[in-house]
Formats: C-alpha cells, structure tokens, sequence
C-alpha cells in the first residue's frame, strides 16, 4: 500500500506517527512509504533515519495524497483539501468532535480514531492515550519540579533539614498513577483521589496514600463504577464532600497534578479558585486537563489558561500545557508509531491493502467514517 505520513501541521504538535523502526516495518511487510520531508525532525528522526530504511522522502502532496494516511493529529481543512476520496486515515481525529467527524467523511475518508479503542487486553498494544498519558503524567511532575522554587526530596545537610515536597494528585488514571510514580523516585509525599475505588490498591502499592471519601448512598456506590473502566460524573452530594476532604490537602501542599478527565465532557472542576489562594506562595499546580473545563476553559482548576503558565497573586503558578507528550516528542512519537502499527496489522496486508475485518470490537469502535458518512459508534 501506499502509506504517506505528513509533518504534523498543528500549533505545537512536535510528534510524528511514523518512526525509522516502523517505517523499516512497513517497508518489509512490502508497503511504500512515503515521508514527509522533515517529518520527524522534531522527534530526534531526522530525514537520513528514514531514507535508511527504505522510505521516501516526498512533499506534502505526496504524503497527503497517499492511499493509506497516518497522522498524530487530526488533518486541518488545507491538509484534507490535498487527500483522496477513498483514503484511509489514522490518528488521534478525537471521537467527541462531531463537527471534526463530518468534515473527514465529507472528504471521503475512512478515517480511523485510535483513542476510540476499547481499554481491554487485546487493545493494549495499540492504546494511545495509555502510551501519551503515561508520558504526560512524568512530564508534569518534571515541570513541577522545574517551576518550584524548593527541592522534592527531604534532605539533611550540615546546613539544617529540608522538609519533602506535599504531593497531590487529582485523577488516578495512566497519567495520575505516572506522575505518583515519578514523584515519588524523587522522594515526594504524596496523597491522590479518585472517584473509582479500585484506584486506591494502585495508590498505595505505589507508596502514596488514598483520600478516602466514602460512599453513602446507592447512588454514589453505582456511579463511582464507572462505565467501561472510565469515570462517570458523580451525584453532588459525593463530590461536595470530596472537595472538603481535597481542600484540606491543597492547602498543604507544595505540589498539585491534576489530571481527572470524563470522556465525553468537560472536565470536573476539582480545585476552586478559594483553594488556590489557600496554597502557599512557590506551590505550583499543572493542569493536565488544561483546555477542558467547562466550556473549553480552564481545566480541573478554573484559574488554568490553555498553553500558558500564570502566577497568581498568592504567588502560585498555574501550569496550563495542553500537549505535554509533544514535550518528549522522542519518545511519545516512538510508543505512539507502535500503536499505530499494532493497529495497521489489523486492517491492511500486502495482497488486498485496506481490508476491513468483518468482526473486529477494535476496529469497528475505532471507525470514525466511511463511505461519506459518520460511522461512530
Ligand atoms: P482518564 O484520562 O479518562 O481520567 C483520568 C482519571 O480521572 C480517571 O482515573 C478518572 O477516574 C478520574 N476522575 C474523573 N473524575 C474525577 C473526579 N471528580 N475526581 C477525581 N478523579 C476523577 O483515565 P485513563 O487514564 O484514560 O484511564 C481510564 C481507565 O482505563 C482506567 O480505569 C484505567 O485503569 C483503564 N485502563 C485500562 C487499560 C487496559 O486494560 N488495557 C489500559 C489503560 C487504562
């Protein structure tokens, strides 16, 4: 098949969907693969990387125009405007834009939405907002401890004692269970909430500690399940008292991560603007949920701005990165080539190219369009 993988063209957006070791991947299982010049530049894949294992070099058309499109990003309307009717697509097109949805199969992709993938076993090699949100989840304790104006670990030196970083962390999914991991090796104490119980066996095994907020009616107790392993919106009554049991916490803390999202919606609000100016001047939130709040503002803290770091005038710094994987593109673009060609070996082969298994749970979840129309499930 003839594969094209376009230099990402979005604001910000460092990663690329092929690397030298898939693109080598491609080429054995007997595909053309045509790179973007400058592709992976920002990756640490430099143009020689690809041409080394057999890949072309091309201009945007060439990469555009392929039969087979693999993309990080949603393509923009100049990018689709350079792609085929009949083209397959794959990338993070986010499921939850209906508008975004409409504009690819009206171009007559069929276009295939990783993040749509069911969280099971089988889908494991291919979860990209596993393989993003475990680096997200790192990067925001790195910046945390960039922006903090004290050390994390507790030190004793001859000069006197350092006391450890107070670490909380809000929403314990891949990114929250990454960021207590990575603050603990640099020696943090760290408490984390969640609204789905099964997290706090994960939480303590990774030694930090559980905010418990009990459960008190049928209600609470069913909607703390969840659906499908992810977060459903909690009744009021639980989420008022988790913002007793959070408040006391923030305003000790040095260190706040948040990370809690619901697909689908906006995401809860979990720091007010009251706990910000309870925490000490120097304390530094990152909001990994910048952007989604409600509205598309803010994020789980209201003060957040999308892509920007704020200090408040308490002296608290806001941390509002929306793409942090794109900040360890090296990586990020490495896990998330894999999971593209997990995927791919699902839905093409030599002989016949493109096939569309007829019963596959991850592709048909993962179908966004086809055939002009929208296909999501
Ligand atoms: P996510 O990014 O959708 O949400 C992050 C976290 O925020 C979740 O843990 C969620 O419960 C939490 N949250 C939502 N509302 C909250 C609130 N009001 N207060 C506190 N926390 C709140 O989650 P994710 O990282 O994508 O993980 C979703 C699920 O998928 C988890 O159950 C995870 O274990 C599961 N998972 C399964 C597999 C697999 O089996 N293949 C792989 C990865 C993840």
């Amino acid at each position: 098949m003839w594969i094209g993988v376009p230099r990402e063209s979005a604001a910000g957006e460092t990663r690329v969907a092929v690397t030298p070791e898939t693109a080598k991947k491609l080429k054995a299982a007997g595909h053309r693969v045509c790179v973007q010049r400058g592709a992976g530049e920002r990756a640490a894949c430099p143009d020689a990387a690809y041409e080394a294992v057999g890949a072309e070099l091309v201009d945007a058309a060439t990469a555009l125009g392929a039969e087979l499109v693999l993309k990080v990003q949603r393509p923009d309307v100049p990018e689709l405007a350079q792609m085929k009717s009949g083209a397959v697509l794959v990338g993070m097109l986010n499921p939850f834009d209906a508008a975004g949805l409409q504009t690819m199969a009206q171009a007559g992709l069929t276009a295939f939405a990783l993040e749509a993938a069911p969280r099971t076993t089988r889908a494991q090699s291919m979860d990209v907002l596993s393989s993003q949100a475990n680096i997200a989840g790192y990067k925001a304790v790195m910046l945390a401890a960039t922006h903090y104006p004290k050390l994390f670990p507790m030190m004793m030196t001859a000069a006197g004692t350092i006391k450890a970083a107070r670490v909380v962390i809000l929403g314990v999914g891949v990114a929250g269970l990454q960021a207590i991991a990575t603050a603990k090796r640099l020696g943090a104490v760290i408490e984390a909430s969640d609204v789905r119980p099964a997290v706090k066996e994960q939480v303590e095994s990774l030694g930090a500690k559980f905010i418990e907020v009990p459960y008190e009616t049928d209600e609470e107790r069913e909607a703390a399940q969840g659906v499908g392993g992810y977060a459903k919106p909690m009744p009021p009554s639980w989420l008022a008292r988790q913002a007793t049991e959070v408040a006391k916490r923030v305003a000790q803390a040095d260190i706040v991560i948040s990370t809690a999202l619901i697909p689908g919606r906006p995401a809860p609000t979990l720091v007010s603007e009251a706990m910000v100016q309870s925490m000490k001047p120097g304390s530094v939130i990152v909001d990994i949920a910048a952007g989604r709040g409600p509205g598309g503002v803010g994020g789980n803290c209201p003060l957040t701005v999308a892509d920007q770091t704020v200090v408040t005038a308490g002296g608290v710094t806001i941390i509002g990165e929306t793409n942090l994987p794109a900040t360890v593109a090296a990586d990020s673009s490495a896990l998330y080539a894999r999971n593209v060609l997990d995927f791919l070996k699902l839905v093409i082969n030599k002989e016949a190219g493109f096939e569309m298994p007829a019963d596959d749970d991850i592709v048909t979840a993962c179908l966004m369009a086809q055939g002009g129309e929208v296909k999501r499930k």
